[in-house]
C-alpha cells in the first residue's frame, strides 16, 4: 500500500453520538478505526438527542466518551437537541423542509439562545471527557445568522459546514471542499449520496483536505457500509488521517 502524503489531510467523523446511538457508533468505531489505522477521527457529540438520550444522567455511557476521548478521538459539540425546534419564514424555512428533515437545530435559534446551547454543550462534554472539545459543529451543518454570531463567542477552536472548516473566533477558512457523507432516510437521497461518493473518489485526491462523514443510520444499509469503507480505502492510500486540531496551522 502506497504511503499516504503528509500534506494532505484526510478528516474523518462520526456524527450524532450519545447514549441513544451507542452501538452504530460502536460498529462505525471498528470500521474506521481498522481503515484509518487507529483511532484517527472525530466524534460528535449530541447532549441530549431528541430530548430522549441525555448524556448528562448516563454515567456508562459517559465513561466510553471519556475512554474514546482518551485514546486520541476529537470530541465535537454537536448541538443540543439537533431537532429544529424552531419555527422559519423565507428562505430560512426552505432550508430547514428540504435540507434537514428538520436536523437543522441552530438555524432559526437567536443568538442568545444558540450561545447558552453551545456553551452548555461545551460545559457538559468538557466535564465528562476532562479536556477541552475540539469545536462546534451544527447539526446539518446549518448555522442561522444567531448561531454564527453565538460561534464568535462561544470560545470553540473550531467549527465547519457542508464547504469548509473554519476558526470561529479569527474567521479564518482553515480547509476547504465539501464533505462525503451518505443519507439513509430515503431510497433516493441514498442512491445520490451513493453516486456523489463513487464522483469524490474519482475528483477529489487532489485536494489537500478530504472529510469524511458518517452517521449512526449508515449501518441500516448494506450499500451504505460498503460505499463508506470504498471510500475510506481510497483515501487513507492518498491523505494522511489527521485530527482536525492538526489543521488550524495550515492555510486551506
Ligand atoms: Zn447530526
Amino acid at each position: 500500500m502506497p504511503q499516504p502524503r503528509a500534506d494532505k489531510r484526510l478528516l474523518a467523523s462520526i456524527h450524532d453520538v450519545g447514549p441513544g446511538s451507542e452501538r452504530q457508533v460502536e460498529q462505525l468505531f471498528g470500521m474506521l478505526e481498522a481503515r484509518l489505522g487507529g483511532p484517527r477521527f472525530a466524534m460528535l457529540v449530541v447532549p441530549d438527542h431528541w430530548s430522549q438520550h441525555p448524556l448528562r444522567e448516563n454515567p456508562a455511557f459517559q465513561a466510553k466518551l471519556r475512554a474514546w476521548s482518551d485514546a486520541g478521538i476529537e470530541m465535537f459539540v454537536h448541538g443540543w437537541f439537533h431537532r429544529d425546534t424552531a419555527t422559519h419564514s423565507g428562505a430560512a424555512q426552505f432550508k430547514a423542509k428540504h435540507m434537514t428533515a428538520g436536523e437543522g437545530e441552530f438555524l432559526g435559534l437567536d443568538e442568545a439562545t444558540a450561545l447558552q446551547r453551545m456553551q452548555d454543550g461545551k460545559a457538559l462534554i468538557e466535564d465528562v471527557i476532562g479536556r477541552e472539545t475540539a469545536g462546534f459543529i451544527a447539526p446539518a451543518w446549518l448555522y442561522g445568522d444567531g448561531a454564527h454570531a453565538a460561534l464568535a463567542k462561544a470560545g470553540f477552536a473550531l467549527a465547519e459546514d457542508h464547504w469548509k472548516v473554519w476558526n470561529p473566533a479569527s474567521g479564518a477558512v482553515l480547509a476547504k471542499g465539501p464533505v462525503i457523507t451518505w443519507a439513509s432516510r430515503s431510497r433516493m437521497r441514498t442512491a445520490s449520496s451513493l453516486a456523489f461518493s463513487a464522483i469524490a473518489r474519482q475528483a477529489l485526491p487532489f485536494t489537500r483536505t478530504v472529510r469524511i462523514a458518517v452517521h449512526p443510520g449508515d449501518v441500516t444499509k448494506t450499500s451504505l457500509l460498503a460505499s463508506i469503507d470504498a471510500t475510506l480505502r481510497c483515501f487513507a492510500t492518498t491523505h494522511q488521517p489527521s485530527r482536525y486540531a492538526e489543521i488550524n496551522d495550515l492555510k486551506a
